[in-house]
């Protein structure tokens, strides 16, 4: 199926087309991304549209969420590819605005984080979720979306917009869908484009300690540092750096040490470098999918 797709680049043009749709009965749901699509964006626009009847998808590479010495310059771009991809799922309109409508000049205020935006990749990007908090927030303020839906890929991320979305008491239900990924194991992701053959193959360790993690989990093992050890063992023998490898709790993230047993459920979550690529993958131990 594919439909007709809305190309909109104003906010207010943004805010008056969600408005509309709302008028005449629809129910707005919305799918933030930064473009260079693939099949796990498009599985999110599939899961708005269980929850809603209008879809609105952003592609917007924000800056703010962007240390200087990270990829912003570099971050794949492919618009054209990508609207053709949203209009195969069905997705109604399509917001691409310049960076200069989101911070237009002498524009200041930030969402601040919280306690859930601190360990993990909080860490090594101090500033990446004030970053995500803020645009999230101004695109919620322009959509108005009854559902937004983000990947557990982003577990960090998805958990500090719940947060952020209960502490500000914004009329959204967030919904999270599960990490797509490719018949390999590699979580999807756009910096995925970014990896030679050689080092794809080096960044199929992050699932596949994942995996051990989970194998060991299932038979019983709840030693954390038995569990985490199983992860970093595959990851730090392939990846030139690595950001963290933790068992963390699934609900704060706050990290479960050493000699501490983990419980019923528990966050594995990894950040390293193969290359100059930065990559990401999670799973919660005595969770499905
Ligand atoms: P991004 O374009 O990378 O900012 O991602 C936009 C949204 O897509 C975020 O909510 C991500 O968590 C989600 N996402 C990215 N990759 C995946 C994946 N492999 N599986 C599920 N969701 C994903």
């Amino acid at each position: 199926m594919s439909t007709r797709v809305k190309i909109v680049t104003g906010a207010e043009e943004l805010r008056h087309l969600c408005n509309e749709a709302r008028k005449r009965g629809e129910s707005v749901g919305f799918v933030p991304t930064m473009g260079a699509l693939h099949a796990g964006h498009l599985a999110l626009v599939t899961e708005a549209k269980k929850h809603a009847t209008f879809i609105v998808a952003s592609i917007f590479i924000n800056p703010t969420q962007f240390a200087p010495n990270e990829d912003f310059a570099a971050y794949p771009r492919d618009v054209e590819n990508d609207i053709a991809k949203l209009a195969t799922v069905g997705v109604n309109a399509v917001f691409t605005p310049e960076a200069s409508t989101i911070y237009p000049p002498g524009e200041e205020t930030r969402v601040r984080v919280g306690r859930t935006a601190a360990p993990l990749c909080g860490i090594s990007r101090p500033h990446f979720f004030e970053g995500v908090a803020t645009v999230v927030t101004k695109l919620f303020n322009l959509v108005g979306p009854c559902t937004a839906v983000f990947g557990k890929k982003d577990y960090q991320q998805l958990a500090v917009i719940r947060r952020m979305a209960a502490d500000l008491m914004m009329p959204v239900t967030v919904v999270g869908h599960p990490i797509v990924r490719e018949s390999d194991g590699l979580a999807m992701s756009s910096r995925n484009r970014y990896l030679s053959a050689a080092d794809r193959e080096r960044a199929l360790s992050l699932s596949r300690g994942l995996a051990k993690a989970s194998r060991a989990f299932k038979e019983g093992e709840r030693r954390s540092e038995t569990l985490r050890s199983l992860v970093d063992d595959e990851v730090r023998v392939a990846s030139d750096s690595v950001d963290y490898v933790e068992i963390a709790d699934p609900e704060t993230l706050v990290a479960i040490q050493a000699g501490q047993p983990v419980g019923e459920r528990a966050l594995v979550a990894i950040a390293c470098r193969i290359g100059a690529t930065r990559l990401i993958d999670n799973e919660v131990l005595g969770e499905n999918g």
